[in-house]
């Protein structure tokens, strides 16, 4: 059994449902266990220059927190598990840690999303990538994402090959990146979680690479699953495919979270 631990909402400003629709979408597919992690307020920019359409006002997610709350007491035949999705921004890290002790959260999901202020993964920023060489983009990432493990923030890193969403890729061996990646978050205790959404995106494979998994899995680095869904048809889609990939990655376990908690279970 593998949980979907990856679920945003209509609350981020480009997502569609609510989350007792994802939850519907849930049950149909026979999953036991999710978890909401929605997006963070952006709280690395002062609010005028926060984008409504990437993450919800600070003002909303109290309320944010007691939906998922309320819809944990009140399903029985599935758990439903607290979690959130912060962005990884360099000298954020207090005001970060700040928001995520105000919750008594399942788990914490960290992001990379900016390489210096540069949203690399939205679709209306593309232009950048004619501006830069694509090894230095795959460097600055990795960097940033072996930073976020280290600040111990986060329970699990997410979608942890993010920039080759769009396809770009470097002629370049990635192995050197992915240890440093899989050691980093070894060093950490966080957990990779592999996310389908990939596949929805001209990458076409899930997140991580199974090269990247192997080296994880090598590194003891347990892992979770997620969908990053941002609509509810996209609840624990092509689960069977990311099963495929733990076990193509030599992984029999993964880690489920209550209260920052984890325990592994069979997939
Ligand atoms: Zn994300
Ligand atoms: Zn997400």
């Amino acid at each position: 059994m593998i949980p979907d631990y990856h679920i945003h909402t209509c609350r981020c400003g480009h997502a569609r449902g609510e989350m007792r629709h994802y939850v519907e979408e849930a049950r149909k597919r026979g999953l036991r266990e999710i978890g909401f992690a929605d997006h963070v307020p952006m709280y690395w920019l002062p609010g005028e220059r926060r984008d409504p359409g990437l993450a919800m006002h600070e003002g909303e997610f109290p309320d944010y927190v007691a939906e998922v709350l309320s819809l944990t007491e009140a399903c029985q035949d599935i758990a439903v598990r607290l979690g959130v999705e912060v962005d990884y921004v360099p000298g954020h890290e207090e005001t970060a840690a700040g928001i995520i002790a105000g919750y008594s959260f399942d788990y914490v999901i960290g992001s990379v999303h900016f390489i210096d202020g540069w949203a690399f993964d939205s679709p209306h920023q593309l232009e950048e990538y004619g501006r830069r060489a694509i090894e230095d983009v795959y460097r600055d990432y990795f960097q940033l994402l072996c930073r976020a493990a280290g600040t111990g923030l986060f329970d699990i890193m997410a979608h942890p090959d993010l920039v080759k969403k769009f396809g770009y890729r470097p002629k370049a061996d990635l192995a050197g990146l992915y240890r440093q990646a899989a050691e980093a978050f070894a060093r950490a205790g966080v957990c990779v979680e592999v996310n389908t959404a990939g596949l929805r995106w001209p990458a076409g494979e899930i997140y991580p690479a199974l090269e990247f998994l192997k080296i994880c899995r090598m590194e003891g680095v347990p892992a979770v699953t997620g969908s990053d869904a941002h609509a509810p048809d996209q609840v624990g889609l092509a689960f069977a495919q990311a099963r495929e990939l733990l076990l193509a990655a030599g992984y029999t376990e993964v880690a489920l979270f209550r209260g920052r908690k984890k325990r592994m279970v069979k997939i």
